[in-house]
């Protein structure tokens, strides 16, 4: 296979990662594509890609190395194939199994859709994971930053973000809307543009039990299903009752639901156990501001994950240190949260931290935590010495403003 490809190159001596439908085995030199991503890509990617280096020699002294695999998709890969993603990139990602990413570009018009939903629709990547925890010093809107530190698991592939719309006044909405109207009584604006938001029994339980199982290996103390089951009941609510009807089929043992605690145990939680409860999205947003110490795990169909876990990144310092991952089942692709940032392209400049950090948690899911834990280290240090990029210095008193590099470089003495 590997003498095949065409637009990448397999690194000699690297050894591939397996998944047998349940665990990942993970050699001791594995391969690791990665998508250095358009814009301030390259900065940040050569920035990371040092800091994860010398985290793995650090823990490991040799013994572990990463072989980097540079796969092609964005900017980049359009000018050297005329393709924006590459079939064979979605192979090595399929062959791979672990994969990082930079920000790509979502080419305007023409009909092609974002190269992020397109690799997490084809990879079938059903969980957006987004770690959002507070690391001391760095800038936050709010008084306690240091009380939120939750895991977003956000459904990746249904809802309305499987683009099942249609545009106002095309001959398709029009039928759509008669067939509505005269079938089913309802008296939707012939003139309206329409949109389907579909959401599954499989879709939620396959997230639900992702979001239960990190719970549980985690020792986290509870899993929110967030939804807007009150006016949407039947995706939404839905959502809801599918994700507490997983919990209690398959983790009976281990859960209580926020109804037991009260029927049952009188509002004290018994020891060991996990509590899932539910909150209606809009309370949720309030929620996370005024009590964000009573959330831990939060499961939440796609579209309500992706305004919950930027509005929380917000809350702990932003999206330049935000990482995130897409999971599905025998693959992961680790990414940044942010976007391309063009006007800051090569001039090592913007913060490298959202892709160092989801390196943390790829390096944790391989069960390299050591070497994921000595960058944290790294990061904290970095930013108690007040030695950060641009984005940081202009919210902290007494800051150097580091470059992109400079930054890599100073985490990588605190190591
Ligand atoms: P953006 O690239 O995220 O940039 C918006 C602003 O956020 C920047 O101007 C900068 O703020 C700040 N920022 C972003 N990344 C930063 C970093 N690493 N360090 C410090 N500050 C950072 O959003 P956009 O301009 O809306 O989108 C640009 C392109 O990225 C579009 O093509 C979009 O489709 C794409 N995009 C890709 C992804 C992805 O690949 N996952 C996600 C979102 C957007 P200041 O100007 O205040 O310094």
């Amino acid at each position: 296979m590997a003498s095949d490809w065409k637009t990448c190159t397999p690194p000699p001596g690297g050894e591939t990662i397996t998944y047998d439908g349940k665990t990942y085995t993970v050699p001791n030199h594995p391969i690791i594509p990665f998508l250095r991503g358009d814009g301030t890509g390259p900065d940040i990617w050569a920035a990371s890609e040092k800091v994860f280096d010398a985290a793995v020699a650090k823990a490991y002294g040799g013994k572990r190395k990463i072989h980097w695999m540079e796969v092609l998709a964005g900017e980049v890969s359009f000018a050297k194939t005329g393709e924006w993603l590459h079939p064979e990139t979605l192979e090595a990602l399929k062959t791979y199994r672990i994969a990082i990413k930079g920000p790509l570009t979502t080419p305007v018009g023409g009909g092609i859709r974002s190269l992020n939903v397109t690799l997490r629709q084809v990879l079938d990547l059903y969980a957006c994971v987004r770690p959002i925890k507070w690391y001391p010093g760095v800038p936050s809107p709010v008084k306690r930053p240091d009380a939120l530190n939750v895991v977003l698991y956000r459904e990746n592939t249904e809802d309305v973000y499987m683009g099942v719309e249609w545009k106002s006044g095309t001959p398709e909405a029009k039928k759509l809307i008669e067939f509505i109207n005269k079938e089913f009584g309802k008296s939707i604006r012939i003139e309206s543009g329409i949109g389907i938001k579909p959401i599954s029994a499989f879709g939620t339980r396959r997230l639900v039990r992702m979001g239960i199982q990190y719970a549980l290996s985690h020792g986290r103390k509870s899993v929110t299903l967030v939804h807007k089951g009150n006016i949407m009941k039947f995706t939404e609510g839905a959502f809801r009752d599918w994700g507490y009807e997983l919990a209690k089929e398959e983790f009976r043992d281990a859960i209580v639901t926020e109804d037991e605690l009260w029927d049952k145990f009188n509002g004290r939680m018994p020891e060991g156990k996990l509590l899932v409860k539910d909150r209606i999205a809009d309370s949720m947003f309030q929620q996370v501001l005024l009590r964000p110490d009573e959330y831990d795990v939060v499961c939440t169909p796609n579209l309500n994950g992706d305004y919950l876990s930027d509005a929380m990144a917000a809350q702990i310092g932003g999206l330049g240190i935000a990482p995130g991952a897409n999971i599905g089942d025998g693959v992961a692709v680790f990414e940044a949260t942010h976007g391309t940032a063009p006007k800051y392209a090569n001039q090592d400049k913007v913060n490298p931290g959202s892709v160092i950090l989801s390196g943390v948690m790829m390096l944790e899911f391989m069960g390299w935590k050591e070497a994921g834990d000595l960058i944290e280290k790294g990061i904290a240090g970095a930013i108690a010495q007040k030695r950060v990029t641009y984005d940081l210095a202009r919210q902290m008193e007494g800051a150097k403003e580091l470059k992109s590099s400079q930054f890599a470089s100073a985490i990588i003495e605190n190591m």
